[in-house]
């Protein structure tokens, strides 16, 4: 470590900024989010410098003295030019500054790193000047970590902080910061709810302990594989996770996100083997849930999408426990966007229907007469197997088998193809190229070729 990161305490320190251009500005703004008074040097040219000044938030001189960095703590030095770059550099360290010279780290006793602000929580990320590209996005990846509200609730956790030592016993004081955190104060105070977030933690307080925990389940979308497909939400469900439900779908790039202490149970099924029936998954997350555990059933793509969210739902409900939806990423959305054909367009598809090739056995087929329509785009889900009753259902009810096909297989992962055809050709092509599941069928039925296929009589009569 060539530099070694601290954070400086800034309440009646002074700051001096050498610049008046857009630099310095980004600098003073910086500055701005703390205490320190802050004096700009030199002709402020940028209009945002030029304001704070004419408001008196931040002194202004016109040119530096030898007085001007007297005191100062720190000293950025921002004026395009080298040379009084230098000279201001070299009075400021005069003066006991640590100082800062934009865009001259030969110069620099301290740099800036990329910050991540939840005041009064702050993540600062440094990389030594080798890689500023890779500080940011890191910056970035914490950043989507981070819930916006977590500032304001670590202030008044800190508020509460001196009455929770007076009245938790230090034996508890544990269990009762990681409920604070990880449960109920913290979920109402992110779900928009402050008052109820303070007001929990300060009976908490008075009664001298935490509430007992209450389980929860949440039933969350994993997207169609990339971890980047994820929502927020869902990573943050994952990370406060106990134990984790997931299927076969669910790409093991996802669970790495999850907290590493927390259990992972497979509970996948293998085509053909029926190893965790509905049932036995229901009765499980119900019953660890019970436990007082949050519990996540990750579900491949959007748990309401052929995800049996309902059974699960049902169950949580019967037992009344807290029960939620995580919405992800449906397959077809993701199919779609890979292919860069939009699931509706104007002029020619206005329905969009999700269905499945696959019913459980002794279930009818889903009437497919009803998606043959001019202006309809299909997604077949678990489809690849019954392309030919797929075929065969939807010309019967009228479909032209020259509709347009696209199959897309294990979407967003590095096993990903891409398939086209028409709707005559659709079996044959399934089987010369071997496609396999899980994979999208999208049938396009535009409503140009329903115009185009009409015979010349009708099209007159209309
Ligand atoms: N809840 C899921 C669907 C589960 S049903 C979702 O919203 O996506 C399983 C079917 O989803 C598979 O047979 C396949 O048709 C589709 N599917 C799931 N993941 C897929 C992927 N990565 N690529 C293509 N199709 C996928």
């Amino acid at each position: 470590m060539k530099s070694f990161p601290m954070f400086l305490r800034m309440n009646g320190r002074r700051v001096v900024i050498c610049g008046g251009g857009e630099e310095a500005a980004r600098k003073c703004r910086l500055v701005l989010k703390t205490e320190a008074e802050i004096i700009v040097v030199g002709p402020a040219e940028d209009p945002e410098l030029e304001s704070l000044i004419a408001s008196g938030r931040v002194l202004h001189e016109a040119a530096a003295d030898a007085h001007t960095f007297d005191g100062a703590a720190l000293t950025f030095i921002a004026t395009g030019c080298p040379a009084y770059d230098a000279a201001l550099a070299c009075l400021a360290r005069g003066a006991g500054a640590v100082v800062n010279v934009v865009d001259r780290p030969e110069m620099c006793d301290a740099f800036t790193p990329s910050i991540v602000d939840r005041d009064p929580v702050v993540v600062a990320i440094g990389t030594e000047g080798a890689a500023p590209v890779l500080g940011r996005r890191i910056k970035t990846d914490i950043e989507t970590m981070l819930p916006p509200r977590l500032g304001p609730f670590v202030g008044l956790v800190g508020r509460l902080r001196g009455a929770v030592a007076q009245r938790v016993a230090p034996a508890r004081r544990r269990a009762f910061w990681e409920w604070v955190f990880d449960g109920a104060p913290f979920q109402a105070h992110l779900d928009g709810r402050e008052r109820d977030a303070a007001r929990l933690i300060k009976d908490a307080v008075n009664a001298g302990t935490s509430p007992e925990a209450k389980g929860h389940i949440a039933l969350v979308g994993a997207g169609p594989g990339a971890r980047d497909l994820l929502t927020l939400r869902a990573v943050q469900r994952l990370q406060q996770a106990d134990i984790i439900f997931y299927d076969r779908l669910v790409d093991p790039e996802v669970l790495e996100l999850a907290r590493r202490d927390a259990d992972r149970v497979y509970v996948g099924k293998e085509v053909g083997a029926c190893a965790w029936p509905q049932d036995h998954i229901d009765r499980l997350i119900v019953a660890e849930a019970a436990k007082g555990r949050r519990v996540v059933r990750l579900k491949s793509g959007d748990p309401s999408v052929f995800g049996r969210a309902a059974e699960e739902l049902a169950a949580a409900e019967a037992a009344g426990i807290d029960v939620e939806i995580v919405p992800g990423i449906t397959a077809a959305s993701a199919a779609a966007a890979r292919l860069k054909t939009p699931l509706t367009e104007r002029g020619e598809i206005d329905t969009f229907a999700l269905t499945t090739g696959t019913s459980r056995p002794g279930d009818a087929d889903p009437c497919r007469a009803r998606l043959a329509h001019p202006g309809t785009a299909v997604a077949f889900y678990m489809a690849v197997d019954k392309a030919e009753v797929v075929r065969r259902d939807m010309m019967a009810a009228g479909a032209p088998g020259a509709c347009p096909v696209d199959i897309v297989a294990c979407v967003s992962s590095p096993e990903e193809r891409h398939v086209s055809c028409t709707l005559d050709t659709l079996p044959d092509k399934i089987h010369a190229e071997g496609v396999r599941s899980p994979a999208i069928l999208f049938v396009r039925y535009p409503k140009s070729m329903a115009a185009a296929s009409r015979p010349a009589a009708l099209l007159a009569a209309e």
